[in-house]
């Protein structure tokens, strides 16, 4: 009998909650598939000895899983406050750039608005200005705190408070529909990427990626460094949108940021840019993830809600490639419950495929129409009793990300590589459990290898049906592709 594989990986963000060697275990014996540092919260010196100790765990576990660096990006802040302000609701607020520190503060009510508290804040970007209209909004804090802008001079905005809220020192700010001017990586930026390269993580993602040419940078930079750790695109705004396609087609992966993208578009076109991502990465062959408050209450409640439960199901059912686990897991009092709630929800949804999308793949080569035979061929000895896998041997993981995409039915893709980035590259894809193993020049040799581990380590028994892609030495000896199908032996 072949052993379930979890068809949607799942991603966790490592904090406070989970970086312990206790924690961090059971997340891993409970499958975990890769790990997010998000550098926004991040020092140095525990990002080093975290991923030591992530890898220390793995080890001891004898599993291997992804590491993702999330490095933050261009991001509007507000200066700082000497102590938190609360705004009250018709509240004034000046808003101007500050090239440095500013302390925010209230000032003299203004002639013009006597009825009206009246402040002043300092903010990090230099177009905050320029860039906004009588009546665009400003958001602060995740949108917490919702402003508007009633006047302008040349040097700042004044704002009314709609929705009032308290403001601490270095508030992150939206401006939903503005294309902001800020360059796609900081200072502080860099500076990570370098520790990540360092740490030899396989993954970093990037904030508020607006338009393709955000990732070439990244991707130079990585480059420079000799690191060919692989780029995840955050979609955070309405730029991120606009430029889905060709972000898609230059990252090689994207996440759908729900947390930044909630505020920056109108909330109920959320769930339609959400299947959007999911279908165009499907079609391009790049794994998304879908990211945040999936399970949010269960930050201190032990049981999610049924919404949430929904949410989760609709992601599996979206067929996305990752579900991500954020502040449940970094700050949450029942990170390991949440783990444990993705599972259930997945295991129990993964072979019901009645309302799944049906996105049409365009396959041109051979090769990639021989991949749509094997899914086929596999999904229909599928049926029934269900003991049928795929096998793949590939170098690059490209193959495995091919059949990945067209989310087979009812059979996992068991992939073997001789390459460990590979092998990392694998562990976001849907429905794939990668493997590393030696090529032998005999594929005969290969294929029998590929058995014995997944006889060794109870992936499959004998007798379970394999569809098998591989190449064999044909007339001539010409190497070619053939697709075999046979028991394990
Ligand atoms: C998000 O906004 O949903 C997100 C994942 O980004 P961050 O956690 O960096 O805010």
């Amino acid at each position: 009998m072949l052993k379930k594989v979890r068809q949607t990986k799942i991603v966790f963000t490592i904090g406070p909650a989970t970086a312990s060697e206790e924690v961090l275990t059971k997340l891993i014996e409970l499958g975990v598939d890769v790990c997010r540092f998000n550098m926004a919260h991040a020092s140095h010196d525990w990002f080093f000895e975290t991923v030591d100790r992530v890898r220390h765990v793995c080890d001891k576990a004898d599993r291997v899983i992804s590491l993702m660096m999330d490095v933050k990006g261009p991001e509007i802040r507000t200066r700082t406050v000497a102590d938190p302000i609360l705004l009250c609701e018709g509240d004034l607020v000046e808003f101007s750039h500050q090239p440095s520190d500013h302390v925010a503060h209230e000032c003299e009510r203004l002639e013009k608005y006597p009825d009206h508290r009246f402040f002043k804040f300092g903010v990090n970007y230099p177009g905050f200005v320029a860039d906004l209209q009588v009546g665009s909004p400003v958001l602060v804090d995740s949108g917490m705190i919702r402003t508007e802008v009633v006047e302008k001079t040349k040097t700042s905005v004044l704002c009314q408070v709609n929705i009032p809220g308290t403001i601490g020192s270095r508030r992150h700010i939206n401006l939903p529909g503005i294309n902001v001017d800020l360059p796609a990586l900081t200072e502080k930026d860099f500076r990570d990427v370098e520790a990540g390269v360092k740490a030899g993580v396989d993954l970093f993602a990037l904030s508020f990626v607006r338009q393709a040419s955000d990732l070439t940078k990244l991707r130079g930079i990585l480059e420079s460094h000799g690191s060919k750790a692989r780029i995840i695109a955050k979609i955070e705004d309405q730029s991120g949108i606009k430029n889905l396609e060709s972000i898609i087609d230059t990252a090689d992966g994207i996440m759908v940021a729900r947390g930044d993208l909630g505020i920056e578009v109108p909330f109920e076109q959320l769930p339609i840019f959400q299947r959007q991502a999911v279908q165009h990465s499907l079609r391009s062959n790049k794994p998304v993830i879908i990211a945040t408050h999936m399970l949010e209450s269960m930050i201190t409640s032990p049981v999610p809600t049924r919404a949430e439960i929904t949410d989760v199901s609709n992601a599996v059912r979206e067929l996305a490639d990752c579900v991500m686990l954020s502040g449940e897991t970094t700050v949450g009092a029942y990170p390991e419950k949440c783990v444990d709630v993705l599972n259930r929800i997945i295991f129990s949804l993964q072979d019901d495929r009645s309302e799944s999308l049906d996105v049409q793949m365009d396959l041109k080569t051979p090769k990639e129409k021989l991949m749509r035979s094997c899914v086929s061929l596999a999904e229909n000895l599928a049926e029934g009793e269900g003991r049928t896998a795929i096998i793949v041997f590939t170098g690059t993981g490209d193959l495995a990300s091919l059949l990945s995409s067209m989310r087979p039915r009812g059979c996992p893709v068991f992939a073997f590589t001789n390459n460990r980035d590979t092998f990392l590259r694998m562990l976001m894809f849907w429905g794939v459990e990668p493997f590393m193993i030696d090529f032998e020049e005999d594929p005969e040799q290969t294929i029998h290898a590929a058995f014995n581990l997944l006889k060794q380590k109870n992936w499959a028994e004998v007798g379970d049906q394999m569809v098998i892609v591989t190449n064999v030495v044909g007339v001539f000896d010409k190497i070619v592709d053939s697709m075999q199908v046979r028991p394990l032996e």
